[in-house]
């Protein structure tokens, strides 16, 4: 007898079903890119799941969250029906970590590509350097599972951009080495070399105790400035989907991107809510180079706690692409916007026209910002031109913590004019008070 026909469910299609469902493949895969850090930390969080339908298998999280709606007595009921998880895919079991043979192996690999990278030194297979607590370098020498290069300041910043994104400048764009799934550690002593002594820093390339990640995911990538961590902004944001890697002049960097953990961490959470508040992205420059040190462009920048940031329009882009930046002057002690730096060019349409102190859209993301950045003590300094939108944030951060400014035209002290983008500062431990503002 032949079967007899089931009927099937109606496939349901809608009209744009595969252009939304290729995106949103996209939108999982790309930041797969550069986001890594955060794909991991979700793996890690979430328990594997298993759906062979018997509540003992259930996590702890899931009897917990049932026990607080229904008596334990009436799941475990001997008429109960087994729940059924919701299928998901189940992640492959890790790998065994390497054996020492498999290890040489991927540092000897690591060599070969310095070699097509065109770094002309020989990796050290020894120690070198500080070798900072919380950094696992020790232990990782001790087992034989790190290459470590020597280098001054600048040697180190080209041979880490081409370790990390595959080029010795990576500009705004994320790229990627095979050296990029190896952790990546830069470390230098915290204090600069004396008496004409050139500033040495230590690359580390290692493999992880546990074998390197998946091909496309990346290895932890950080810097010890002395036992201070720094990280890059690009391993936690994603700089294509997140913010907007920026500078007036064009010489963005992710590789000028680094600065210590927690204002790496600080300044991921202002970019998450200013593109949540305006629908628009933050456009960041410099932070600091990963050695810190000396910066060009930049008097300060060079100590990890300097963030440059941009208030874009991304409703207008200029001729090559790029998008907008208005220009603050004070005109007769009116705050105005305009699209050339030396304030002659358009200017940026007032909200309200019959009142020239009227917010524009810019300077109405300013306010955005700063009442983001206002409940954040540990940011001394905000700096921006505009009087008219810092002026009252001024009062309400000294009171918060005593020496702690939002600078601007009328009261920056020694602070340079900052005409098109806002500078961030976060400075620990006691401020000055009273006294004219300096850098
Ligand atoms: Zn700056």
């Amino acid at each position: 007898m032949p079967p007899r026909p089931q009927p099937q469910p109606r496939a349901v299609r809608r009209e744009g079903q595969h252009s939304a469902r290729s995106l949103l493949a996209a939108a999982v895969l790309i930041p797969l890119a550069c986001a890594y850090p955060l794909l991991e930390r979700q793996f890690q969080d979430s328990e594997p799941a298993r759906d062979n339908g018997e509540l003992a298998q259930l996590s702890a999280s899931t009897i917990e969250l049932a026990a607080q709606f229904v008596p334990l007595q009436a799941v475990f009921g001997y008429d109960a029906q087994p729940v059924e998880a919701p299928p998901v895919a189940e992640p492959p079991p890790p790998p065994p970590p390497p054996t020492p043979e498999q290890i040489t192996a991927l540092l000897d690999d690591a060599a070969a590509t310095l070699v097509d990278l065109e770094i002309k030194i020989d990796p050290r297979r020894r120690a070198r350097g500080p070798l900072p607590a919380g950094s696992g370098l020790q232990q990782a020498h001790d087992e034989a599972r790190a290459l470590v290069l020597e280098g001054r300041f600048e040697q180190i910043r080209q041979w880490m951009a081409l370790a990390q994104f595959g080029s010795r400048e990576p500009g705004p764009h994320c790229g990627f080495s095979p050296l990029s799934r190896y952790d990546l550690v830069v470390t230098r002593t915290a204090k600069a070399a004396k008496g004409g002594a050139k500033d040495l820093a230590y690359l580390h390339i290692v493999v992880p105790a546990q074998g390197l990640p998946g091909p496309g995911q990346r290895g932890t990538h950080e810097a010890w400035i002395g036992d201070e961590r720094w990280v890059n902004l690009a391993d936690s944001l994603d700089p294509s989907r997140d913010y907007v890697p920026f500078k007036t002049n064009g010489n963005e960097s992710l590789s000028r991107q680094w600065a210590q953990a927690n204002v790496v961490a600080g300044l991921v959470n202002i970019a998450n809510e200013y593109h949540q508040h305006t629908g628009m992205l933050l456009g960041i420059g410099d932070l600091s180079h990963v050695t810190g040190g000396k910066i060009g462009d930049h008097w300060t920048h060079q100590k990890g706690v300097d963030v440059d940031v941009y208030l874009l329009d991304h409703d207008h882009v200029s001729t090559d692409g790029r998008p907008q930046v208005w220009w603050n002057h004070i005109k007769r002690g009116v705050s105005i916007w305009t699209a050339e730096p030396k304030g002659k060019g358009a200017r940026e349409p007032v909200a309200d026209p019959a009142d020239e102190h009227s917010r524009t859209p810019t300077s109405t993301r300013l306010e955005v910002l700063a009442n983001i950045v206002l409940p954040i003590d540990d940011i001394a300094y905000f700096v921006h031109n505009d009087s008219s939108v810092l002026d009252p944030f001024d009062a309400q951060a000294g009171a918060r913590r005593p020496g702690r400014r939002f600078l601007h035209a009328q009261n920056r002290g020694f602070w340079p004019a900052h005409a098109d983008h806002v500078h961030l500062r976060w400075v620990a431990g006691e401020l000055p008070v009273g006294v004219a503002p300096r850098p």
